[in-house]
């Protein structure tokens, strides 16, 4: 399998490129609007076709790139169950699996930073967490129907459950950081270890964030694939 971690600086988002190099297929996990030519580019030299676009969830702080890959490459994009992105071509239910070749990924439903999150489990070894889970943090709870209560259950019982040396890849690192395990996750985020679900509600709640830059535009032309202008 092959495994690239891509990073847009303006928005701090991870972009996941996963492809079978023997069918020379591939899925990209939450590409940005602005690397669609870099995304393009890769593609083409490592000779892959891209056969779906998956999200974690509907963003609020980038413009997703999966409207624009679907026009150059006619692939099919693929987002969480309810969702509220009408124009995707499928939408992925908690646990079902999306295979290509020897690429299994398996979606766990991980609502909290949104009401509608899927985290993806990737060939039982490494978990793309999307927004639930960063590597020493997590995604904010105060937007887009978010729940603290309801992403502390998402982390605690359906990530922190998988085995310890999980590979975690995140939606987005402010620090630098690009990897980490569920075991250490589990041992040293500062946001869930030693605090009960009460005090993770009450720490979320008072975290005081200012609003993404983007959310005004990116959320509404997320719903539309990544469309950032809607015919009048
Ligand atoms: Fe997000």
């Amino acid at each position: 399998m092959l495994f690239r971690q891509l990073f847009d600086s303006e928005s701090s988002t991870y972009t996941y490129l996963i492809a079978d190099p023997k069918l020379k297929e591939a899925i990209l996990v939450d590409p940005v609007l602005e690397q669609v030519e870099r995304d393009c580019r890769l593609l083409k030299e490592l000779d892959l076709t891209l056969r779906y676009c998956l999200e974690t969830h509907i963003h609020a702080d980038h413009i997703t790139g999966t409207g624009k890959l679907r026009e150059l490459t006619g692939c099919r994009g693929i987002v969480p169950d309810q969702a509220q992105a009408s124009c995707a071509d499928r939408q992925i239910q908690d646990l079902e699996i999306l295979e290509l070749g020897e690429i299994v990924i398996q979606a766990i439903a991980t609502p909290g930073h949104t009401d509608s999150h899927m985290a993806y489990h990737l060939n039982n070894n490494a978990v793309l967490t999307g927004d639930s889970l960063f590597i020493r943090g997590c995604g904010r709870t105060d937007f887009q129907s978010g729940d603290a209560g309801i992403l502390y259950d998402s982390v605690t019982q359906q990530l922190f459950t998988l085995p310890a040396p999980t590979l975690v890849y995140p939606a987005h690192d402010y620090r630098g950081c690009t990897v980490s395990t569920m075991g250490e996750e589990l041992r040293w985020n500062p946001r869930f270890a030693g605090r009960d679900r009460n005090g993770f509600i009450d720490f979320m709640n008072h975290l005081d964030l200012p609003d993404p830059k983007k959310m005004m535009e990116a959320v509404p032309a997320n719903e539309q694939c990544g469309r950032t202008s809607v015919a009048a």
